[in-house]
């Protein structure tokens, strides 16, 4: 399977660098991912197509850096078949016609069928693309290469789906993942093991905050990122936010009054 990056030239405070998207020729010429509708992101894929038509895109979630760029897409290519897995309250923000993608769903793009793999925690509809001959995910925000992904708790993100996710993916033995942000990800697995471990670590680290006395996510933030750079705090506020979310969902600790605390078994 030929894949293409094509960047999306959305550099930001969010996205870094900014966003690929992955062209792959062929039979069904296909874009993995909208961008957010830049000029030279259309000019880059106007380049990639080389002539041919552009037949679809899907989507792997409906954060605004992948997904936003679909009615520009539709304008300049006339492209009207955009696949995601449907996040019906976010979906309508972004004015096309959303065809819905399923787990397990098949689709053909190029010349080689991929399988749509739910995989929510980033985002609720989050999708991965698998090709199994080549065992290629395009893994659009489950992994960036060096650093670790975002959980926005308040926007639908979970943290025990994420790692379900990541299981999941790493189940399936890829040899090689596609992200959205980053460089090609050439050895996965060791990655994927990496980013739970990472996460329990982390979570421990919150328990045994909750255990000395910290009860809200900002004491638990102070006490578990010492030193860290007061702009960053309330990103650390959030993820320690999903910690917590999944602890009271397995039924771990609880909340009375914005103070949380352990169940002590
Ligand atoms: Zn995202």
């Amino acid at each position: 399977m030929n894949a293409v990056p094509v960047f999306a030239c959305n550099p930001g405070p969010i996205t870094g660098d900014g966003n690929w998207t992955w062209f792959i020729p062929g039979e069904v010429p296909t874009l993995i991912d909208a961008g957010t509708g830049e000029r030279a992101h259309l000019d880059g894929v106007h380049e990639a197509l080389a002539g041919a038509a552009l037949r679809q895109v899907l989507v792997t979630h409906g954060h605004v850096d992948h997904a936003s760029g679909a009615p520009a897409l539709r304008e300049r290519f006339g492209v009207t078949r955009f696949l995601k897995w449907p996040w019906p309250d976010r979906d309508t923000k972004w004015p096309v016609e959303w065809q819905p993608l399923g787990d397990g769903d098949r689709v053909q793009a190029g010349d080689v069928d991929l399988a749509a793999i739910h995989t929510p925690g980033h985002a609720p509809d989050h999708l991965c693309f698998w090709h199994e001959a080549s065992r290629t995910v395009f893994c659009g925000d489950l992994a960036i290469k060096g650093t670790s992904v975002w959980i926005p708790a308040r926007l639908g993100g979970n943290l025990a789906a994420y790692l379900a996710s990541l299981e999941r993916i790493a189940a399936l033995e890829p040899a090689r993942m596609l992200p959205a942000h980053g460089p090609v990800i050439d050895d996965p697995v060791p990655l994927l093991r990496d980013y739970v471990h990472h996460r329990l670590e982390r979570e421990d680290q919150i328990i045994a905050a909750l255990r000395a006395g910290a009860t809200t996510p900002e004491e638990v933030v102070a006490r578990v990122y010492r030193g860290l750079r007061v702009s960053l705090v309330p990103l650390a506020v959030e993820s320690v936010t999903a910690h917590l979310l999944k602890l009271q969902q397995e039924k771990r600790a609880q909340v009375h009054d914005r103070a949380w605390n352990m169940i002590d078994p």
